[in-house]
């Protein structure tokens, strides 16, 4: 959070913004519900798979979520495995396509 604050101020001082202040909202938590289809295609571009699907409101409680493919970022196929639950980040898993054989990373919805 330090880091993207820092970043935040550098990039507003480069734009002639002399006095910035970065105020850090928890709440409501972050979902994934709210990417947007162009954040999506961006993380698919860079060869992450996006989040399928919605997060479950009002937390656990409910029904339960299936996950019933992920799409391959690189080829489209959906013949994908999930290898480890966690990836690079706790918010992605590591998959691996079985048609092209790539690894890849698949961004948990949250
Ligand atoms: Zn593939």
């Amino acid at each position: 959070m330090d880091a993207i604050r820092d970043d935040l101020k550098t990039a507003f001082h480069k734009e002639g913004y002399p006095s910035v202040y970065v105020e850090l909202v928890l709440a409501p938590a972050w979902t994934t519900d709210w990417m947007t289809e162009h954040g999506k295609a961006k993380l698919q571009e860079y060869g992450i798979a996006p989040p399928s699907g919605r997060a479950a409101a009002g937390g656990h409680s409910g029904p339960v979520r299936l996950q019933l493919a992920v799409k391959c970022p690189q080829c489209s196929s959906l013949n994908t495995k999930e290898l480890t639950r966690f990836g690079s980040t706790s918010c992605k898993a590591l998959f691996v396509c079985q048609d092209c054989k790539e690894p890849f990373d698949y961004f948990k919805v949250l």
